[in-house]
């Protein structure tokens, strides 16, 4: 899709909106799957972006669905995926949760060893489950979406092996998997190798395993110089361990990874208005029709998006601070080169697909964002922008 395309979307829809180059969603998932192995299967991290839309594109496709709430699970079954192609990876959740899970009958990853045991001590062997462990590999971008390191909440310590085992052994629960996530966007790629190797020596402790999920950390570039993750690489070393372990220990699991970010950020365009241009003593401010209310990841994670003006191509490159129109310090990117930003013109964040629309709010009672899907060269609204009356709803007027 081009810039002219995006112009156009603003144009018809207003803005903020969130557009969805859904061709790119494809071109992803056609990387994984030409990467690895035929006994390999990827679940679409759904809270990425979880638009009843991009789930049924995405099932179309032929992926699956990794879950991370009950809620997420009951849209993957309304969008079209079958039970066992769902997987439900919560944490901190009670057995409840993980019994109405149970009731929609999907896989079901336990993450602490309390609900291990409850569960086992009700359910006994009656329902397969996977294991969420811990591995302790430090892996991550930063450290708010490392998920393996030692101050992590996320698994089961891979030191607490022996304490699964006693559960196992006393309620009889059959584990058919065992997972782990050491986080988003992981530079180095030996250490989905090093996961492997792990899951491997665990694999000798529970009989009746037949997947092995090594989650995500699919890393894409935010900016100019960031790599993606090179899936062709890892695929041909990944498939080269699965294959010795195969010839070595005469076992065979079937592969699953759960790639967010990898399918859907790239296919984002956020598309907002300049409000404003602001000079200070010291800063060019470029107020946009949004912040961190529509887009947090600048703020919540110092994440780069690259930010270009559509509306004034050629024009001469300035520097400018983004910031938004929130009563909070809710900066986009200090010190950026973009092309003369008049007010009025169309500003785009790219890559804004994943975790953009999904951690929105209504902070300063400001309308959540449109949604746009561009799927074969036609634009589609997929969700409408909030309207007044939405920041009342659920509220009830006792005065
Ligand atoms: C968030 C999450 C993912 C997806 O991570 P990305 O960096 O978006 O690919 C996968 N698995 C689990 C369990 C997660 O919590």
């Amino acid at each position: 899709m081009t810039n002219q395309d995006l112009l156009a979307i603003a144009k018809e829809f207003g803005t903020p909106v969130y557009v969805y180059d859904v061709n790119s969603i494809r071109e992803q998932y056609e990387k994984l799957t030409s990467s690895f192995s035929k006994n390999t299967r990827f679940f679409y991290a759904a809270k990425a972006l979880t638009n009843i839309n991009i789930l049924k594109y995405v099932e179309k496709l032929g992926a699956s669905l990794d879950c991370v709430s009950i809620n997420e699970v009951k849209l993957g079954l309304k969008a079209g995926f079958s039970n066992d192609r769902i997987l439900f990876t919560p944490n901190c959740v009670d057995l409840a949760e993980i019994e109405e899970a149970m009731s929609l009958n999907v896989h079901i990853n336990i993450d602490n060893i309390s609900i291990l045991e409850q569960f086992g001590n009700k359910f006994g062997g009656s329902y397969p489950i996977f294991v969420r462990i811990n591995p302790h590999i430090f892996a991550g971008g930063n450290y708010k979406i490392s998920t393996g390191h030692i101050d992590s909440k996320f698994g089961i310590s891979i030191h607490q092996l022996r304490h699964i085992e006693r559960v196992m052994k006393s309620t009889n629960i059959n584990v058919e998997g065992l997972h782990m996530h050491t986080g988003s966007e992981i530079k180095d790629p030996d250490v989905f190798l090093q996961g492997l190797e792990i899951m491997f020596e665990l694999a000798e402790h529970f009989p009746n395993l037949k997947y092995l999920d090594m989650g995500s950390g699919f890393k894409v570039p935010y900016q100019d110089g960031d790599i993606e993750t090179d899936v062709k690489s890892l695929g041909k070393k990944v498939n080269a361990a699965i294959k010795k372990h195969e010839e070595t220990s005469g076992k065979k699991f079937q592969l699953w990874f759960e790639p967010g970010k990898f399918l859907v950020s790239k296919s984002g365009h956020f598309l907002v208005k300049s409000n404003v241009i602001k000079q200070t003593t010291a800063t060019v401010f470029v107020g946009v029709n949004s912040g961190f209310n529509h887009l947090i990841r600048p703020m919540f994670y110092d994440s780069y998006h690259i930010i270009e003006n559509l509306s004034n191509p050629k024009g001469p490159e300035r520097i400018y601070t983004v910031v938004g129109n929130i009563c909070e310090t809710d900066t986009f990117a200090w010190d950026r080169k973009i092309n003369e930003v008049r007010e009025g013109d169309v500003i785009v964040f790219r890559n804004a697909g994943a975790y953009g629309f999904e951690m929105s709010s209504n902070f300063n009672s400001r309308l959540k964002p449109a949604e746009v899907m561009f799927l074969d060269g036609k634009a589609h609204l997929i969700r409408k922008r909030d309207e007044f009356e939405d920041l009342l709803k659920n509220q009830i007027e006792v005065l």
